[in-house]
């Protein structure tokens, strides 16, 4: 489903991804391991251009992502033509990123009737089903602000399901939120993933990347160090970077 090339890219004067490449493959959770700074969000947000990289490729089923070709040359797309390709992709924000002033319903609703012109009351019906498959039908006509962080991030995955995605990006989903209710949120991620949706996470939930991940990547200083299967890189690492890493962090 994904494949990156050569991806790089700095921000001033720190190359913080350095030559990237990975891919994805249909029905399989990828998560992203890596020390902090180590350039996981910043490569997870190229894969939808919201992060634009200095050099290298991003495909999204065979299709260039943010740019198209141009004799030698890559041409950035227009505006209209990234948030095309963005809404083929779903993606979970650390913080849900949900609109306050509409309800859960209408955050749910809201980009596959304005940005694919779908019918509403069609999206509704679909809007409602996946609230119900969050655990969330009764909360419909709440506002986020009187939602828990845990139900706030089930609203912004039932937001980005809503998109019939190809492909859902979860950056951090976790993070943000008070141990207790971190659980309620990796456990529809799980289901999720036993649904056979293409999934790449960014996380730090060690015990849920050796649960639920096909594939494991880790990422140090902008390279990828290693990668396998989680039993490989988890429990078997090869480098010492991936074995200080997890030192750290078991
Ligand atoms: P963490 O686990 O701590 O969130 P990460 O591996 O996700 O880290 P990134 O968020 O990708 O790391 O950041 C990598 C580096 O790029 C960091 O040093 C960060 O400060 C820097 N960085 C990220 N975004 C920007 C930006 N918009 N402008 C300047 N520097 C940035």
């Amino acid at each position: 489903v994904v494949e990156l090339r050569g991806i790089r890219k700095s921000f001033g004067r720190t190359e913080v991804l350095r030559g990237i490449d990975l891919d994805v493959l249909p029905g399989t959770v990828t998560v992203l391991l890596g020390p902090s700074g180590s350039g996981k969000s910043t490569l997870l947000r190229t894969i939808n251009h919201l992060e634009k990289v200095d050099a290298g490729t991003v495909r999204v089923h065979g299709e260039l992502i943010g740019y198209r070709r141009a004799g030698r040359h890559l041409r950035e797309l227009h505006e209209r033509e990234v948030l095309r390709q963005r809404s083929r992709i779903g993606f979970v924000f650390q913080d849900f990123n949900l609109f306050p002033h509409l309800t859960v319903l209408e955050n749910v609703v809201e980009a596959p009737v304005s940005a694919q012109r779908r019918d509403r009351r069609e999206v509704e019906t679909e809007a409602l089903a996946l609230l119900e498959r969050v655990g969330l039908r009764d909360k419909a006509r709440e506002y986020p602000r009187r939602l828990s962080g845990g139900q706030q991030q089930r609203v912004a995955i039932a937001r980005a399901l809503a998109l019939r995605p190809e492909l859902v990006l979860f950056d951090k989903p976790t993070s943000a939120l008070d141990p207790e209710l971190v659980g309620e949120v990796l456990d529809v991620l799980r289901d999720l993933a036993g649904s056979g949706t293409t999934m790449v996470v960014v996380t730090h939930e060690i015990g849920f990347a050796r649960e639920v991940a096909d594939r494991v990547v880790f990422l140090s200083d902008g390279v990828v160090v290693e990668e396998g299967t989680a039993a490989q890189v988890l429990d078997a690492p090869q480098h010492e970077r991936t074995r200080a890493f997890l030192a750290r962090v078991l």
